[in-house]
């Protein structure tokens, strides 16, 4: 292991010891693999597994809506990947609902989720379907039109899909700022969420419609626990120089 990484782990976990919160919480991942893995960002369903008998055996409860600001945890995947579909029994059976951010540029794509997928999914009830752009670029760096555009085209084939609102968002590369928000904003995308770190009521920047995420798909149980109760908000502060641009 690398020393940054190594450093990284004992800090988080002192943190974790120091001040270890029940605050509600949003945990992110990028897919799930049984057989295939269609990506190295994906966790092996064994993991996952013992990620969610973490979550029920220290009282905290998953659920569609963070309402409370304790023990709530809702869980996200990023980018559309097949992997969740190739285990929806799991999802169906355990009744485990989770938001799922579409790059739509790549739906049906080899190792992503097809149109048939997403509806089917949707359908089930266990699923929420929600934009990640269309193309998955940084819209930090885009101009004014180039966001829109990504913003809309991606909301329009989502709800051909569904035929249902769509007006969750989160960013491509964790990158936003002000005018980005502003920008999604204006095509009905009111709630945000980025890939900073922390619980789910602390603002960003004093930023009401931008939501923190924890980012777990690597953690062994050890870490997943220290995330669970909230280490990865000693990230935040580095990330956000990182992610905010200006
Ligand atoms: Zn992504």
């Amino acid at each position: 292991m690398k020393l940054k990484q190594k450093f990284k782990k004992l800090a988080t976990f002192f943190y974790y010891s120091l001040l270890r919160n029940r605050d509600s919480k949003i945990l992110f991942y990028h897919d799930v693999f049984s057989h295939t893995s269609y990506t190295k960002m994906a966790t092996s369903i064994n993991m996952f597994k013992k990620h969610i008998s973490l979550i029920n055996d220290n009282g905290f409860e998953l659920v569609k809506n963070i309402e409370l600001a304790k023990n709530q945890i809702l869980i996200q995947f990023d980018d559309g990947y097949r992997g969740i579909y190739d285990n929806l029994d799991f999802f169906l059976k355990n009744n485990i609902y989770v938001q799922v951010f579409i790059i739509t540029s790549r739906i049906g794509q080899n190792g992503y989720l097809s149109k048939s997928e997403i509806y089917e999914m949707h359908k089930s009830g266990n699923f929420m379907v929600s934009s990640h752009t269309h193309n998955h670029r940084d819209l930090s760096s885009l101009k004014d039109v180039s966001v829109i555009k990504e913003a809309k085209i991606s909301k329009e084939i989502l709800e051909d899909i569904i035929s249902e609102n769509v007006h969750d968002i989160c960013y491509p590369r964790g990158h936003f700022n002000y005018r980005v928000i502003e920008l999604l904003q204006s095509q009905g995308y009111n709630k945000q969420f980025s890939s900073l770190p922390g619980s789910y009521f602390k603002r960003i920047k004093l930023i009401d419609n931008v939501y923190r995420r924890n980012l777990v798909q690597d953690d062994n149980v050890v870490n997943f626990k220290h995330s669970l109760y909230g280490a990865q908000e000693l990230l935040f502060t580095n990330r956000l120089k990182k992610q905010y641009n200006k």
